[in-house]
């Protein structure tokens, strides 16, 4: 099969073949969404506030909504923008990465985290991951590293932190830039010190199904100077606070330093964002106690294995990641996806890895098994719903659901 591109796409048959048997009934009557958006009438008003307002793009709750957020960190700074994408590219850019230049990351992550090396022309070199938390690992990174690697990006995958500590030890050693793709890792910590509080860029998104949303947006966190640099770069190249222009006091006149991008944040997207972001603690509260139930309920099943929790972090748990152990069942992965959505029960998979993708595939000749790990993880790794919309019988169903599964389909 081929694509209009003329590309073919990835295709993966189910480990074990095609499965005739019928599907089991559902039990729930109505379908458990994946990820639905949590929105209060706080938001609503919010937003029609900001309607009646003179201000519906960049303005007042745009740059309050970076401030509080730049607090919530504990960030030096933070520039509001329209999605995780933007504030990764615009970090790229911001550092001067290139054609010519390398830039290491990771396969088990969305594609947007490889396609930004993409976007500035550089050479994505993709590494393995740590076999538990399925983060970039160190050690690849370090044998990757060569006179033309320029940075790191590292994705907090799940929400579980990256090893941090020698990530920054290889990147100051050799003189590279350390990225952090946090969409995962609000609110998450690293020994005691929260994602995005560091003087280097970090990216959080705000995308539908994230722990915060505003729609769709994003944060780059990050030390003043780069910041102020990076604003630039995000709005047009205008010079700093150009976009005051049309607030009193404000000047018609503006420099265009560079040809930059338009990655702003609007203020209707900032007055769904501060009302989510007085309600993260309780969300994420809710978050791990659905987590202690998941865990409970399947530490004791020789077919599931439960997602790593390291010491000293603090997970942001935007993802439960199931990885099956199929040597002890009679169906693959998709099968025991196709079985809970038969149940009612919306699952997902988190990620196809990005150089199976017929982009990254062709351009840089990879095979599925070039990153062993991520392979194996991408073949009995499912995500169940969780989010603080879950009550806890949505979570008991989709234990039942999972566990029936399990008991029914026994190597
Ligand atoms: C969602 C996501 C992104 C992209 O976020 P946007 O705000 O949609 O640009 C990037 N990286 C990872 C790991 C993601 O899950």
């Amino acid at each position: 099969m081929t694509t209009p591109l003329g590309i073919d796409p990835v295709s993966f048959g189910d480990t074990t073949g095609f499965d005739l048997r019928p599907l089991a009934p559902a039990r729930r009557p109505t379908f458990l969404a994946f990820s639905p958006p949590l929105i209060g009438e706080e938001e609503i008003d919010e937003v029609v506030d900001t309607l009646r307002s003179d201000w519906i793009s960049t303005g007042p709750k745009t740059r309050r909504f970076a401030t509080d957020f730049a607090r919530y960190v504990g960030a030096p700074d933070a520039l509001a923008l329209n999605s995780c994408t933007a504030g990764l590219h615009t970090a790229l850019v911001t550092l001067g990465i290139g054609p010519g230049d390398e830039v290491i990351t990771t396969p088990m992550t969305f594609s947007a985290s490889v396609n930004v090396v993409e976007h500035v022309g550089a050479r994505p070199v993709m590494v393995d991951v740590e076999p538990d938390t399925l983060n970039i690992d160190p050690a690849a990174v370090e044998r990757a590293i060569t006179p033309r690697t320029r940075a790191i990006i590292a994705v907090h995958y799940a929400g579980h932190p990256a090893e941090l500590d020698a990530l920054r030890a290889l990147a100051r050693e050799h003189g590279l830039a350390l990225v952090e793709d946090a969409a995962h890792a609000l609110p998450a910590r690293y020994k005691g010190l929260a994602i995005g509080a560091g003087e280097n860029p970090v990216a959080f998104s705000f995308y539908a199904t994230k722990n915060l949303t505003t729609g769709e947006g994003g944060m780059l966190t990050g030390g003043v100077d780069f910041l102020d640099r990076a604003r630039v770069v995000s709005l047009h190249g205008m010079s700093r606070d150009a976009w005051r222009r049309y607030d009193k006091g404000g000047s018609w006149r503006y420099d265009v330093l560079l040809p930059g991008f338009k990655y702003n944040m609007s203020d209707i997207q900032a007055a769904m964002g501060l009302c989510q972001l007085a309600k993260l603690d309780g969300f994420q509260r809710r978050r791990r106690e659905i987590v202690r139930m998941y865990n409970a309920a399947f530490g004791e099943s020789g077919s599931l294995e439960l997602p790593a929790e390291r010491r000293e972090i603090e997970h942001a748990w935007h993802l439960y990641v199931l990885r099956l152990r199929l040597e002890t069942l009679s169906i693959g992965r998709d099968r025991f996806i196709d079985e809970l959505t038969n149940r009612n029960i919306g699952t997902s998979v988190h990620f196809i890895p990005v150089h199976m993708h017929p982009y990254y595939r062709d351009k840089y000749g990879h095979a599925p098994d070039d990153f062993p790990i991520t392979l194996d993880a991408f073949q009995r790794m499912l995500s169940l719903p969780l989010n603080p919309r879950m009550t806890d019988e949505d979570v008991a169903d989709v234990i039942e659901a999972v566990l029936e599964v399990v008991r029914t389909h026994p190597r």
